[in-house]
């Protein structure tokens, strides 16, 4: 589409584009296809540094506090004088998950592991206790949490010892571990735990850090979870430590990465209901919808259907 006359925005100004630059690049289009494939081999360059499946990190900055991390999931335990807390067993499908997650905690500490936290009921996040059952930790999730549990009787899941409604502070050997329960969210199970003194906070799967929601938007609360995000803001915190690695190079959360979940969620929102309304639910709004402000993060191609399906739901559906 060469035009010859009339303004062209700035950015289309292919009518510059001359005969001489599209018959040099046909000269090298010709030249690249016709390189022997001995001259095209280029020696292979070193692959990126393989991250171990399994990794234990104390958080910078803190005397006590860890990240363990089994693949793409990890969870938070503080070590304390007088034992170990521990999170999310993140053990789902990987038999030796718990064991190996315990037998690291051993390798910092000899103190007894005391209590195992769950951060919701999700399955891939709680999966496989026993290990640290057997070790003498008592479990404790939300109370709907065990109520799921209890129905469900997942082989691989530990059903809690003592649950928690709305609020609740472990406290063990000097540190405090506070449990709170901010309503419903990506389930309608999630612990937000929070550490005062360090000011951290573990929050797991509603506030992805530095990537766009995916799976996770399945079955998601989406108006009670801006709620919730409006919440954890205006808690005493700076460092968030998700459930998955944050984007990039598994670094910690800030409130500015909640603030972005936020935002997403109010844009894709206000988007499908404009849509929904029009009738385009379902087919047209999962072929069509885009969130060109983050087309760049990671997850962006993959998180986008679940988005749109998700919301359709909500202001095409009414659920
Ligand atoms: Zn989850």
């Amino acid at each position: 589409m060469l035009r010859e006359t009339g303004a062209v925005p700035e950015n289309q100004g292919v009518n510059t584009m001359s005969r001489v630059y599209l018959a040099g690049m046909a000269a090298a289009l010709i030249t690249a296809l016709t390189i022997p494939a001995a001259q095209a081999q280029q020696p292979t360059p070193p692959a990126p540094p393989q991250r171990p499946q399994i990794e234990t990190k104390k958080v910078d900055g803190t005397d006590n506090v860890y990240i363990f991390r089994n693949g793409n999931h990890q969870a938070m335990f503080i070590v304390t004088n007088d034992g170990v807390i521990a999170t999310d067993p993140v053990a789902y499908g990987r038999p030796t998950g718990g064991q190996q997650y315990v037998d690291e905690i051993k390798k910092v500490t000899d103190k007894p592991i005391k209590y195992l936290i769950y951060s919701h009921h999700h399955f891939d996040h709680i999966a496989g206790g026993k290990a640290f059952k057997d070790a003498g930790a008592t479990v404790i999730a939300h109370t709907r949490a065990k109520e799921r549990l209890t129905q469900l009787k997942d082989p691989h899941t530990v059903i809690p010892d003592e649950t928690v409604d709305k609020t609740r502070n472990i406290t063990l050997g000097g540190t405090t571990l506070e449990l709170h329960y901010l309503g419903l969210n990506h389930s309608d199970s999630t612990l937000v735990m929070r550490l005062p003194k360090e000011k951290i906070v573990f929050i797991v799967d509603t506030i992805p850090v530095g990537s766009v929601p995916g799976r996770g938007f399945i079955d998601i609360y989406p108006l009670e979870t801006e709620e919730f995000i409006k919440q954890v803001l205006a808690m005493d915190w700076e460092r968030m430590i998700p459930g998955h690695p944050g984007q990039p190079d598994g670094r910690l959360g800030t409130k500015q990465d909640a603030q972005n979940i936020l935002t997403l969620m109010q844009e894709a929102s206000a988007e499908i209901k404009k849509q929904a309304q029009e009738g385009k639910c379902w087919d047209a709004v999962e072929k069509e919808f885009k969130l060109p402000n983050y087309a760049n993060w990671p997850g962006y191609e993959n998180g986008l259907p679940f988005i749109a399906r998700r919301y359709c739901a909500l202001w095409g559906r009414g659920t």
